[in-house]
């Protein structure tokens, strides 16, 4: 990949921050946006603003293909069987909630069980324990290793005939491991048991192949991906979709709502809009097909060896700095570009803000995964993290600054 070409790509990588260039490395928080997204949507609103689905003038037919075109896009982009198992949702977040809540409400019972790590971000925790509460299903955690890998014997012990769903993220949004979600399908498949995966943190970074995973839910982000906020994707296999109650109701998610007597009749629309109530974010939908467009052309395998280079740049820099702890597993070929540490004698508040006054853009705090960091032992950490901008010049500053710390 050419970086100083994609560099050019992104408006805001020509900012000053505190009168120095930008360094921005908290893109697992969300990424920047190239010129063709923000084109997209900017042109989207100038010529083709119309409600979709519902009206037959030109703008709405338009709109509609636009919308629609974006759907095909992430079908291929993750190999899914058909645009219909693609679900528009405003991120991961709602993504999970749509499972646990159609799901949830619909058929776990208290004889069930739902099985999570212990590295999940809370959005793969919460919704579970909300819906186990009105249901009376149990939440099943696997175990951590100390370095932040998953603990696939404790794991696979807990998946049994009560095991209803498995729920883990692909990629951990604090150490970057890489999780063999493919094994696990297979167990929980083996079980009767359904497999969602958070796809937060890895549809953006690596290629991932729906059909060759073999999972029944995908979630992912759009601005994680160069996409804007508030769109985000369910990936659903049609078999598990269909058997789903819908989790909101409205318009567009219906075919018929008729009165009979004294009641109301409703029967649900054909996937994947049953799952989609109300107006979209139709010009965030359009921009999310812009960012797939943009990553398709540089090729996932690129994006993933760019990032893992970076990775090992990064980690073997940082172990020759004194008053330093780096986080997570050892072995980099586990794991994605995000690297959490700790700076001795700064918290990790205290050091995102020091290095923001070089303009240098870190994560700091639990990242919305406070188990993950009980298990570290850590209050808190500060984060850096890469994407396809993101250079060995920029990692040699963010070194330089560690060692004028130090000295
Ligand atoms: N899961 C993981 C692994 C994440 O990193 C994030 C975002 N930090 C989320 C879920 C939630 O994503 P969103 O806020 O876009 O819904």
């Amino acid at each position: 990949m050419n970086i100083q070409a994609i560099r050019q790509d992104f408006p805001i990588l020509n900012r000053q921050i505190n009168g120095k260039p930008l360094i921005y490395f908290d893109n697992a928080a969300t990424s920047q946006k190239p010129y063709s997204v923000i084109d997209a949507i900017t042109n989207y609103y100038q010529y083709h603003n119309g409600n979709i689905h519902r009206a037959i003038h030109t703008l709405s037919s338009e709109a509609t293909e636009l919308f629609e075109k974006s759907r095909e896009k992430i079908s291929k982009f993750i190999n899914a069987k058909s645009p219909n198992e693609i679900i528009f949702t405003r991120g991961t977040t709602e993504a999970i909630n749509l499972v646990a809540y159609s799901l949830g409400c619909d058929t776990l019972g208290s004889d069930d069980e739902v099985l999570i790590s212990l590295m999940e971000h809370h959005s793969n925790i919460v919704p579970w324990e909300i819906i186990a509460k009105c249901r009376g299903f149990t939440v099943k955690y696997g175990h951590v290793n100390k370095d932040g890998t998953l603990d696939y014997q404790d794991f696979m012990s807990k998946i049994t005939k009560k095991t209803k769903i498995c729920c883990l993220s692909h990629v951990s949004n604090v150490t970057g491991v890489i999780n063999d979600v493919k094994c696990i399908a297979k167990v929980a498949h083996d079980n009767g048991a359904l497999m969602l995966i958070d796809g937060a943190q890895s549809v953006p970074h690596m290629k991932v192949d729906v059909q060759d995973l073999n999972v029944d839910f995908l979630a992912f982000s759009g601005h994680k991906m160069l996409g804007p906020t508030g769109v985000g994707v369910l990936y659903g296999k049609k078999e598990a979709l269909q058997k789903m109650t819908p989790f909101q109701g409205g318009g567009e998610m219906i075919k018929d709502v008729s009165f009979s007597a004294d009641h109301c009749v409703v029967s649900w629309n054909e996937l994947p809009w049953k799952f989609e109530a109300g107006t979209p974010d139709i010009a965030g939908v359009i921009g999310l097909g812009a960012a797939i467009d943009y990553l398709v052309a540089l090729g996932m395998d690129n994006v993933f060896n760019h990032e893992k280079d970076l990775t090992q740049y990064a980690t073997e820099c940082l172990k020759k700095c004194r008053d330093i702890t780096l986080y997570g597993p050892t072995d980099l070929s586990q794991k994605c570009g995000i690297l959490p540490f700790c700076l001795r004698g700064f918290s990790s508040h205290e050091t995102a803000a020091l290095f923001n006054e070089y303009g240098i853009a870190l994560r700091s705090g639990y990242h919305c995964a406070q188990p993950l960091h009980q298990i570290l032992n850590l209050p808190s950490s500060a984060r850096a993290s890469f994407y396809i901008y993101n250079t060995k010049a920029e990692i040699d500053r963010f070194i330089e600054i560690i060692e004028e710390l130090n000295s």
